[in-house]
């Protein structure tokens, strides 16, 4: 699914003397690096605060300790999304409301977060889900109108764009109080080990949340909040800052391979490719409307299985994300949900199938990876 060594070879030199710059000056945990890292990403993003942390989990679960939630309130996101982003709202004792997304982008729907607010209400968790931003604008005011946070799940849209309605451009992960994202090594900009961070613009809410990844310290051993242990390694941001000036290259790498896979399947009846909603009709090039961190396709009347285990034994990878909707989890299940309500998320788990994507696909293994599915199709 994903080329790291291929990657590898065609930075090695920069990445490795950034990770031998670390070894030579010893600082292992919080050295320079780390800051050098942190202040280039806040100028890319062009956010006022980067938190880096241990990893995208963490990143989630404390930009909540951050804003202050407490046990019983409700927190909305999305049923269709990687477990982590429930996982720490029900951790912090917090009740996860999971809602149906769209059927076009696959991202929360923004009918389904009105249907869900409760008096108990505190907070939205949109996933800009394969890389490519929810509808923050509506989110944004229903935040407003219903007086709730906004914490963006952006591990899978870094380096994204989003446009609001007048045509201004922001960075994804900056538009909510708060916005976590994961360096996991297959993730569009990816460490090699674990890391997250945490973005936001909102000064007081920095400042507590770095005494909050530093055991709740705002003087040395004066622990004013009950914190965590989440630091990201000098060693994982000497990397992180050696490719973060090639983020967009290969953002740029990831829609070239969408497109012409998009290209491929165009004539394909039962092949429906992914749509890009914000912004720009298709891919384009002046924008990163959709960073492809996953190429998603939706098959309609087609044997998934059977087409998973036919580009197995071909060699090709491919992966399902995600087989089973959050709200059939058991350790998610709860009364209040109903079927009816995951139209979408129920269909989705069924059809979805997910290809390589990656910054070194060439033409020649796209050409090989869809000739392979359209001759299956086509029997
Ligand atoms: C990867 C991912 C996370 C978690 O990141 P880790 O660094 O693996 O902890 C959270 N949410 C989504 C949507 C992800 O894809």
């Amino acid at each position: 699914m994903v080329d790291l060594k291929g990657q590898y070879n065609d930075i090695k030199d920069e990445v490795n003397a950034s990770i031998q710059e670390v070894i030579e000056t010893t600082s292992f945990i919080n050295g320079p690096k780390v800051h050098e890292f942190q202040k280039n990403l806040e100028s890319y993003l062009g956010v006022k605060h980067v938190i880096p942390c241990a990893n995208g989990t963490d990143a989630l679960q404390i930009a909540m300790m951050g804003l202050g939630l407490k046990p019983g309130d409700e927190v909305i996101t999305a049923d269709f999304t990687f477990a982590a982003t429930v996982e720490v709202i029900a951790l912090l004792q917090l009740t996860p409301v999971l809602v149906d997304v769209n059927e076009d982008d696959s991202n929360i729907n923004i009918e389904a977060v009105k249907k869900a607010i409760t008096p108990k209400t505190k907070a939205i968790v949109p996933v800009h889900l394969f890389g490519q931003c929810a509808n923050m604008e509506a989110i944004m005011e229903i935040a407003k109108a219903h007086n709730l946070y906004v914490i963006e799940d952006n591990a899978q849209a870094i380096g994204a764009t989003y446009t609001y309605q007048n045509g201004e451009k922001v960075k994804a992960g900056t538009i909510g109080n708060v916005g976590a994202t994961s360096f996991f090594p297959s993730k569009n900009l990816g460490c090699y080990g674990d890391g997250g961070a945490i973005f936001t613009n909102d000064d007081d809410l920095a400042h507590t949340i770095r005494g909050i990844v530093n055991h709740g310290m705002y003087e040395r051993y004066h622990h004013d909040v009950v914190g965590v242990n989440s630091r990201l390694d000098s060693i994982q941001a000497a990397v992180l800052d050696a490719k973060l000036p090639l983020l967009d290259t290969y953002n740029k790498a990831r829609k070239n391979a969408a497109r012409k896979y998009n290209d491929a399947f165009k004539t394909i009846e039962s092949i429906i490719t992914p749509k890009t909603v914000n912004g720009c009709e298709g891919i384009c090039d002046t924008c990163d409307c959709h960073v492809f961190h996953q190429y998603t396709l939706k098959l309609k009347g087609v044997d998934r299985d059977a087409l998973v285990k036919h580009l197995s034994e071909k060699g090709i990878p491919c992966g399902v994300y995600y087989p089973i909707p959050l709200h059939r989890q058991k350790a998610y299940l709860d009364e209040r949900y109903n079927e009816a309500d995951f139209t979408v998320t129920n269909l989705l788990v069924k059809e979805v199938i997910s290809l390589p994507m990656h910054t070194e696909l060439n033409d020649e293994q796209i050409e090989f990876i869809t000739s392979t599915i359209i001759k299956f199709i086509n029997g």
